[in-house]
């Protein structure tokens, strides 16, 4: 569905990615994966064509992605939706005004725009009186639903969302965490998701490519990553998030 070939961009001269080699496989959850800084944000608009490589190709389904406003790859951006990390609503827009910007530009008629939104609010178990709420109203979990409704809204083919869940305290981000799940399984969609945390990741990603200074480490099953490292990073990274059941079993173990 998506295809990075031997793709190089940096900047400043510094390369933020590095000869990568991906492929998104259609209709699955691929989480990039890696530390702050890896590149995980760079390969997500790169594959959407808010990005040119510096070298290497990038395709989605068969079509050369390029940067640039030409109606072809307007028409190819649409098919993507993208969530961009902290979410980039318009803070002088409410939800549903988030939410139908495109659409309405587009011309779709007033019926049509209320139906897909009150369709998108019952998959992302989003209140309806919420609708006419500002972004600056509304909490951190229902931001990222609105995002996740505007990226939605042209029923795209492919998902891409950079750390939707960043900046969410740990029970609201569980709480969307099972609502993603839910929905990436009822949609069916190629999704591809950035995070920095492995949890997630091996939660709502059925593969899970983990990156370091803008190179792919490993690929693979979180149980891969776990049982099988292919490098001292991969260990090193999984045992860098310590579990809050680990972390018991230690304070025990010093008693
Ligand atoms: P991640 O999303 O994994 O945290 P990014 O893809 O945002 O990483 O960034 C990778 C590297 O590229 C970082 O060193 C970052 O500072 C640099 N970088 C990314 N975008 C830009 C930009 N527009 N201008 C300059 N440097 C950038
Ligand atoms: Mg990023």
């Amino acid at each position: 569905m998506l295809e990075l070939r031997g793709v190089s961009r940096s900047f400043d001269g510094k390369p933020a990615v590095a000869g990568l080699d991906l492929d998104i496989p259609a209709g699955r959850t691929t989480a990039l994966l890696g530390p702050s800084g890896c590149g995980k944000s760079t390969v997500l608009r790169l594959l959407i064509g808010l990005l040119e490589p510096d070298s290497g190709q990038v395709r989605f389904d068969g079509a050369a992605v390029r940067a640039g406003d030409a109606p072809e790859q307007i028409a190819q951006r649409r098919r993507m939706g993208y969530v961009i990390q902290d979410g980039g609503l318009f803070p002088h827009l409410d939800a549903r005004g988030n939410m139908a910007l495109l659409a309405r530009h587009l011309g779709w008629e007033a019926a049509r725009v209320e139906e897909r939104v009150a369709a998108l609010c019952e998959l992302t178990h989003f209140p309806v009186d919420g609708l006419e709420r500002f972004p600056g109203q509304l909490s951190g979990g229902q931001r990222q639903r609105v995002s996740l409704m505007r990226a939605l809204m042209l029923d795209p083919d492919v998902l891409l969302l950079d750390e939707p869940l960043g900046a969410l305290d740990p029970m609201i981000r569980s709480e969307l965490q099972e609502d993603l799940r839910r929905v990436f399984a009822a949609l069916g969609k190629t999704v591809v998701l950035v995070t920095h945390d492995i949890g997630e990741a091996g939660y709502l990603a059925e593969e899970i490519v983990l990156m370091r200074a803008g190179q792919i480490v490993q690929r693979g099953s979180l149980e891969a990553l776990v049982r099988r490292p292919e490098a001292p990073f991969v260990s090193e990274f999984v045992k860098a998030q310590r579990s809050p059941l680990e972390s018991l079993a230690a304070g025990e173990g010093e008693a």
